[in-house]
């Protein structure tokens, strides 16, 4: 078995010094890695590759989630795992996206960052980067995962729950994948990915809207209006275990059923962490049926979002590949 890791710097917190402004800004490779012990003690070649510019997750996209898929996908043959060190805000999308694009690597893509940089003191940044490198040498967990605090998640199924706890995310409807005691336990009921040859999905870009459903939505909102943006997928963000605050034939759901009969692949996902949808369960919820809503179950926003996006922009029939499960997402 290939033991070497290559790990990825995107930026993120774990990297960033204050800045004269007193604000936190990503910095480099070199300064995060003189923090670390001695990466030799840790027996598998570990090789460090960082973004030319470092950057703050708020700024990584569809296009960020591009380069880092290449990287790996280039670099598949020379290495047995790979570590992807990530700001927070957005770790749960890039996850997700990764865990739809590599579909079929079978091996450990593990992310990771920290809510306090390597830099300060009480840092969560090197028992993470220190237990994701065990993870990724480990190569048990073979599918795109994230490690924070004590726990491994599936990245298709986490979330950040937390702005400043180290306990900042949960994959709330999914067991985690392995856990922190004395030394990492993996979770015997999760049954991981092996290789398979599937067609890597390397385009990310289309162009979907996530919007979330609030009472008191009325006419002016105009669903129609999305069309003049060209959008192709929405995700809904509706409320407990499906309901929408529109009914059948009034303005609003005639401007959906426009949507619809225009191709615009749509979504429901719940507004709570926990559970999932179930479109019918209630008579508030059956409309989603009539506007042809795919449900999401128990899948995470994020995992909605990048799922339609990647759907989109690879495969010809994306709503068939949007119902089905892909990689253990709900
Ligand atoms: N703003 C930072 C980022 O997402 C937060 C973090 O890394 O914890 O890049």
């Amino acid at each position: 078995m290939n033991s070497s890791i290559l790990v990825i710097y995107t930026g993120g917190t774990i990297g960033m010094v204050k800045s004269e402004n007193g604000s936190y800004a990503p910095f480099s490779l070199e300064s995060l890695t003189s923090y670390l012990p001695d990466l030799k003690i840790f027996g598998s070649e570990v090789k460090l590759l960082s973004f030319e510019e470092p950057l703050d997750s708020s700024h990584v996209g569809p296009a960020e989630w591009q380069q880092i898929a290449k990287i790996i996908i280039e670099n598949n043959e020379a290495f047995g795992a790979f570590v992807v060190l990530h700001g927070t805000d957005t770790m749960a999308y890039t996850s997700s996206a990764l865990g739809f694009m590599l579909q079929g690597l079978g091996k450990t893509v593990v992310l990771t960052g920290s809510q306090v940089p390597i830099s300060e003191q009480g840092t969560d940044a090197v028992d993470n980067f220190m237990n994701a490198l065990k993870v990724a040498r480990d190569g048990i967990a073979t599918e795109v995962c994230v490690w924070f605090n004590k726990m491994l998640l599936r990245g298709v199924a986490c979330t950040k729950v937390d702005t400043a706890s180290f306990d900042g995310f949960q994959s709330p409807n999914q067991e985690p994948l392995a856990f922190l005691e004395k030394e990492i336990k993996y979770n015997k009921n999760v049954k991981f990915e092996s290789p398979s040859d599937f067609e890597f999905k390397t385009n990310s870009r289309s162009n979907v809207a996530l919007i979330p459903l609030i009472p008191g939505l009325e006419s002016w909102f105009n669903p129609l209006s999305l069309l003049e943006s060209n959008v192709q997928g929405i995700v809904f963000k509706v409320f407990g275990s499906g309901t929408v605050p529109f009914k059948d034939g009034d303005i609003i759901f005639e401007g959906l059923n426009k949507l619809q009969e225009k191709g615009v692949i749509m979504m429901a996902v719940s507004q709570c962490l926990k559970g999932e949808v179930e479109i019918g369960k209630y008579e508030a919820s059956s409309v989603l049926n009539n506007l042809g809503v795919i449900s999401g179950k128990s899948i995470t926003t994020e995992a909605a979002v990048a799922k339609m996006m990647v759907g989109i922009a690879n495969v010809e029939n994306a709503k068939d590949y949007i119902l089905q499960n892909q990689v253990g997402e709900f």
